[in-house]
């Protein structure tokens, strides 16, 4: 069976992983020249951790991770703590995987090295896919063609793919920005850098800060209210004077987390909601990660589902004929992915100082209740 990928992203580098280490054959069509990520912080919780530690990379996700410990959920006025949550060791053994923090360019380079290995030449840079049919038919900007057995649009949450196969409602935009930066830690001053990680909540704000690479870097998001830009990028470039006059009543921590981003490094983007698909596949084309259910980021699960997605796929194309196979991987993931996207959805409003039993001792986010980290995407029935 021949598979191919659109989108050498995090979801399909980690589908083109698992298919190749289950001996099927796999392309990967990326429209970019050259691979590469954002320069952004990525949680795996052990839900996706469990995949990676399947797939070989256990170790390096370890090694180049770093484990939080502890997360304080702070008062953005104040710098207060108001609760904390524990993400050590225990959560670890109690998951049998990994929960860490990485940067998103070392995850990729990590899965696209082994990709590499896996499957030598199986990466094929400056393929833009421009249309496709549902027999697996491809066309590519420029006029180069393929075709495949299998084609699997794990490109993104503007997904050509889902465009061509499956008409969708324009995404809805929530009213809110997010801010992301990363701050080289030995520039801010050392009683913040020394600060833990975790949120600082306030009404309509909210600021998330934990380490990278080993703590050298400190990755931060923050997330407004505000409908004065609506643009849906991860890449458009932000000042930190624009981000200030967003902050509000912040307290100086934050403020001085902001002031220490170099210019460079910092960049914004609007929030989009978008409902759960009614169905992912048309005859041999299905969809995984953000071109399926694309969330918002409050739950930090929208890398995690798209890698539990490329293990599902995997397993299900290794066990059954392609119909079949599609078949099973979305009975298989569809209600799991619904529940992350609403639950995200649901998170962020509460976050935001809506529900005031977040600022008490009500659950903050019940991964336990929801199953969240305890899924097992290398055994679950298919
Ligand atoms: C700031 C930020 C922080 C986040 N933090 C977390 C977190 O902590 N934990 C978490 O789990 N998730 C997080 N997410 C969400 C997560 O990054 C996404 O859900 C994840 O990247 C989705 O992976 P993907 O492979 O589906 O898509 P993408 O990573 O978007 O990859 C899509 C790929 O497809 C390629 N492509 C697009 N169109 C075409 C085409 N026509 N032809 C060929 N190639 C194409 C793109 O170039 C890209 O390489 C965060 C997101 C942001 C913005």
């Amino acid at each position: 069976m021949q598979v191919a990928i659109i989108g050498a992203g995090l979801g399909g580098l980690t589908a083109a992983l698992a298919l190749a280490r289950m001996r099927l054959a796999v392309t990967v069509f990326e429209q970019a020249e050259a691979l590469g990520e954002v320069g952004a912080g990525i949680t795996i919780s052990p839900n996706a951790g469990r995949v990676l530690d399947h797939l070989g990379l256990g170790e390096s996700i370890r090694e180049r991770g770093v484990l939080p410990g502890t997360q304080h959920i702070r008062d953005l006025a104040t710098g207060l703590t108001l609760r904390t949550l524990a993400r050590d060791a225990d959560l670890e053994a109690r998951h049998g995987a990994p929960y860490r923090h990485l940067h998103r360019a070392d995850l990729h380079a990590l899965l696209a090295g082994a990709v590499e290995e896996a499957a030598p030449g199986s990466i094929r840079l400056g393929h833009r896919l421009a249309d496709i049919t549902p027999d697996g038919r491809m066309r590519f900007t420029g006029g180069a063609e393929a075709r495949a057995d299998v084609v699997v649009g794990a490109d993104g949450v503007r997904s050509t793919v889902r465009d061509c196969l499956y008409p969708t409602e324009p995404p809805l935009f929530t009213g809110q920005v997010a801010w992301r930066g990363l701050v080289p830690t030995d520039a801010l001053p050392a009683e913040v850098a020394a600060e833990p990680p975790g949120i600082f909540i306030g009404p309509g704000r909210l600021v998330l800060r934990y380490p990278v690479r080993g703590g050298a870097l400190t990755n931060y998001a923050i997330f407004v209210e505000t409908a004065e830009w609506q643009e849906e990028s991860w890449s458009t470039p932000s000042t930190r004077a624009e981000l200030l006059a967003h902050l509000g009543a912040a307290c100086a921590s934050v403020r001085l987390l902001v002031e220490a981003t170099p210019p460079a490094w910092l960049f914004k983007w609007a929030l989009f909601a978008r409902e759960p698909l009614p169905s992912w596949s048309v005859g041999r084309v299905t969809l995984l990660g953000d071109a399926a259910h694309a969330m918002l980021p409050f739950m930090g699960q929208g890398a995690a589902t798209a890698i539990e997605d490329a293990m599902v796929l995997a397993r299900a194309l290794a066990a059954h004929p392609p119909d079949e196979a599609l078949a099973r991987y979305e009975a298989a993931r569809r209600e799991r992915t619904a529940m992350v996207q609403l639950q995200s959805r649901l998170l962020g409003l509460r976050f935001q100082g809506k529900d005031p039993e977040v600022l008490g001792r009500g659950p903050l986010m019940n991964e336990e209740e929801l199953g969240l980290f305890a899924y097992d995407p290398v055994t679950v029935a298919i």
